[in-house]
């Protein structure tokens, strides 16, 4: 979920960790998480303790690894990323847990994805700083017990539920990043513009922030493609309507609707007059899979109440109707 994040936090070819903030003070809005990990630090700091395992969680985009880079940071410690995807085995594992030094962060993005064979070292190795290997197999086979310096276990997920309880329930600390209001990410826009070099007037700024879906990420992959598009178009200056059109361009609409999102409001207004539809047969229809409908479409669609989920199916509702420049049918209440 953090393509262009976990792999290549502090700098390198991806334009985007350019834009990241080395420092808690550099974050734009999360102000009370901000403030709850300031004290949580501030007191791991004073007792020279590490700081107790830490569980973000929310959707793509939104800080989870920016807060795993820039706590080490405040820590004047050091950081190993690591990917639940990746790890596959408890070997896996090992490299990261005997690398850790004392008070050193490991942080685990898309920890839901971690297999529970693996979880279970993760129980010993984040509450007593220990993990017993099994070496070798059946009467040859030896417990070996390892033990680790104190460190802390950063967790990122886009889908809490899906942590299990044990596992959920050893971080002391859990915090969920909301959407970004269009005035941060207005803020994080110009702050960027500065970094790149580009002059972004507020208008400007509030363009590309209303077309973002509340998600720094997409503000900042905004930003990048309006600086090319006016470096290439109009000798690098900004306005409201440039960026309007840059983003036009690129099938980007003034909520933020893609063209997929389009796609699948004119399937359902257009094939299904509106709905109710099931999802598969709105799938079926566009030609794409159900699941990427219902977790990369449908939720954006769902809070901007361009649709609803009824019990008979999809919805599309008014302001989809208006959004979409077609009329509603008179439907049977
Ligand atoms: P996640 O790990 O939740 O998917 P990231 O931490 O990778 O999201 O955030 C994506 C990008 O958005 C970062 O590279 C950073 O530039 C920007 N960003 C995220 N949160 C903030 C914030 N609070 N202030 C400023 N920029 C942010």
């Amino acid at each position: 979920t953090s393509a262009g994040g976990a792999e290549d936090p502090r700098g390198g070819s991806d334009p985007d960790a350019k834009l990241r903030p080395q420092r808690m003070a550099e974050m734009v809005g999360q102000q009370d998480v901000i403030e709850r990990l300031r004290i949580a630090i501030d007191a791991a700091q004073v007792r020279g303790e590490p700081l107790g395992h830490i569980l973000f969680d929310g959707p793509p985009g939104l800080g989870k690894t920016t807060f795993a880079t820039v706590i080490p940071t405040e820590m004047n410690t050091t950081v190993q990323m690591a990917n639940g995807a990746g790890l596959k085995a408890p070997r896996d594992l090992l490299p990261y847990l005997t690398n850790v030094s004392k008070g050193s962060v490991l942080f685990i993005d898309e920890i839901h994805r971690v297999p529970r064979a693996i979880e279970e070292y993760l129980y010993t190795a984040m509450e007593d700083f220990r993990i017993d290997i099994v070496l070798g197999e059946g009467v040859n086979a030896r417990t070996l017990n390892l033990s680790l310096e104190p460190f802390t276990l950063i967790g990122a997920t886009t889908r809490a539920g899906m942590l299990t309880a044990p596992l959920r329930d050893r971080f002391q600390i859990r915090e969920h990043l909301g959407w970004y209001t269009r005035k941060e990410l207005g803020e994080i826009v110009q702050r960027n513009s500065k970094k790149l070099n580009i002059e972004v007037d507020p208008d400007s700024a509030g363009v590309i922030a209303d077309r973002s879906r509340s998600t720094p990420r997409l503000a900042n992959n905004r930003l990048l493609w309006v600086r090319d598009y006016a470096q290439s178009k109009a000798n690098g200056n900004v306005d409201a309507k440039i960026c309007g059109d840059a983003l036009d361009m690129i099938g980007i609409d003034g909520l933020g609707l893609d063209k997929q999102d389009r796609n699948y409001l004119d399937t359902l207004i257009r094939v299904f007059l509106g709905g109710p539809a099931g999802l598969d047969a709105i799938a079926h229809t566009m030609n794409v899979s159900s699941d990427t409908l219902e977790d990369e479409v449908e939720p954006f669609l769902l809070r901007s109440e361009l649709l609803v989920r009824t019990r008979r199916g999809r919805l599309a509702t008014p302001k989809a109707f208006e959004h979409m420049n077609r009329e509603m049918p008179d439907r049977p209440l």
